[in-house]
């Protein structure tokens, strides 16, 4: 059985960042799992969606990405042994390791909406979230010029499930310009009462999407697709939505099942890693460690969430003993457009009050500035220095 020092399972954000800040502070042997040949800046899928990006933009082989002096094993983990710890993976290798850190992201669980993946493939239905549909949707949105369309955003957990906003507002500005706006039947459907539940930053994009006239389905999600009929279920009420044009409807998402299936999950429904959220060490094995989308670190899932992680869990990954490690505060980010050029950056802590990461200038107001960095600046930043573990 092949053995390391740090096994890493999963090579997307968390996996690359990690592994390659744990080279840098010395660690001789990581080794990561990954199965993929293309590693994706994920963000961009939404600006693919809104017609300002292209897939190949945000593609890199996953050879150029995973770093220098580490390990890569080019398969698949389908169960752990987090007591010894040790992996088992598609091709029948048993990998062992003195510390694991399981971080293979979220799955879809197209089962969780019956339908949806017939319309998916239909192509009435799609979303940014699945990098196969994510080319098709500004096609579909943008020859739209009358009729009905439904955005979502997705239930928790979803990998900054709150940016599905994106399409809806980069599709609104542009039917604007075109004069069809006033055509269309534009409807958001939302798992909470409000679009963020972040009280400030609410108010802001309240009012965007009434200015653009979009309709708001409250504490609702989607619970069925049908030819062209979308069933909303709130509070156990469900209501039929009618000749929908285009669906822009994101997966559910849960863990992979053999993360439930190795014992590594709690009582989170969709079966997420059983982290202390301040460590990032899991409760039960302590040679076990999660980050990223699948862990269960009690805030909204995403990639400016994991740059802190990194930094906490490489530290204490290497700490000498609990009383020196660090703690991740629970920061996370929301980059959410309000129409082609504007985008506001809300940052909030654990408890979803803001938490913004300079006090001047104000990042929530929507700024050109600010989609400019977010659309331009932060995918060269994430694979120069992110993915290099120099963040
Ligand atoms: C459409 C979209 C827009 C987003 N926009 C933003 C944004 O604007 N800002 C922001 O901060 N965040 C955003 N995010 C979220 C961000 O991309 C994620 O939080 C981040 O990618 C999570 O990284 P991860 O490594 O935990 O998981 P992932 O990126 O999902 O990577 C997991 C990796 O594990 C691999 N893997 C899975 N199973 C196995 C297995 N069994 N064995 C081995 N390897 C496995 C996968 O192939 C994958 O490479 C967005 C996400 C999406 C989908």
């Amino acid at each position: 059985m092949d053995e390391h020092e740090i096994l890493i399972v999963g090579g997307g954000n968390a996996g690359v960042s990690l592994a390659a800040k744990l080279l840098r502070q010395g660690v001789r042997d990581v080794a990561l799992v990954e199965s993929q040949a293309m590693h994706r800046y994920r963000p961009l899928l939404n600006y693919v969606g809104g017609g300002q990006a292209t897939m190949a933009s945000l593609e890199r082989p996953a050879s150029h990405v995973v770093p220098d002096g580490c390990t890569w094993i080019k398969d698949r983990v389908v169960s752990v042994d987090p007591s010894r710890p040790s992996v088992l993976t598609a091709d029948g290798r048993r990998i062992g390791c003195r510390q694991l850190v399981v971080c293979p992201g979220l799955e879809e669980d197209w089962d969780a909406v019956p339908g949806m993946a017939d319309a998916y493939r239909a192509g009435w239905a799609g979303s940014t979230f699945d990098v196969e549909s994510a080319p098709h949707v500004w096609p579909a949105l943008r020859r739209l010029s009358r009729g009905r369309v439904l955005f979502t955003v997705p239930p928790e957990p979803a990998p900054c499930g709150a940016t599905a906003l994106k399409p809806l507002t980069l599709a609104c500005d542009r039917w604007r310009r075109r004069g069809v706006l006033q055509d269309l039947d534009v409807q958001l459907i939302l798992p909470r009462q409000s679009p963020l539940g972040v009280p400030r930053a609410d108010r802001v994009l309240e009012s965007e999407l009434s200015s653009y006239g979009v309709q708001v389905v409250r504490n609702a999600h989607v619970t069925g697709l049908d030819d062209h009929r979308v069933t909303v279920t709130s509070g156990g009420q469900a209501q039929e939505i009618d000749d929908v044009a285009f669906a822009h409807v994101v997966p559910h998402y849960r863990a992979p099942r053999w993360v439930v299936e190795s014992g590594l999950a709690g009582s989170a429904a969709a079966g997420l890693v059983d982290v202390d959220p301040l460590t990032l060490r899991h409760r039960r094995h302590p040679a076990v460690w999660s980050l990223g989308d699948v862990a269960d670190v009690a805030t909204r899932p995403s990639g400016g969430a994991l740059r802190k992680q990194v930094g906490v869990l490489a530290h204490n990954l290497t700490a000498d003993d609990e009383a020196s490690m660090q703690q991740y505060d629970g920061y996370t980010v929301m980059p959410i457009t309000v129409g082609r050029r504007r985008l506001m950056l809300v940052e909030v802590n654990r408890d979803g009050r803001p938490a913004p990461s300079r006090r001047f200038p104000d990042l929530v107001r929507p700024r050109r500035a600010t989609w400019a960095f977010d659309r331009y600046v932060l995918p060269k930043i994430y694979y120069r220095r992110i993915l290099r573990g120099k963040v």
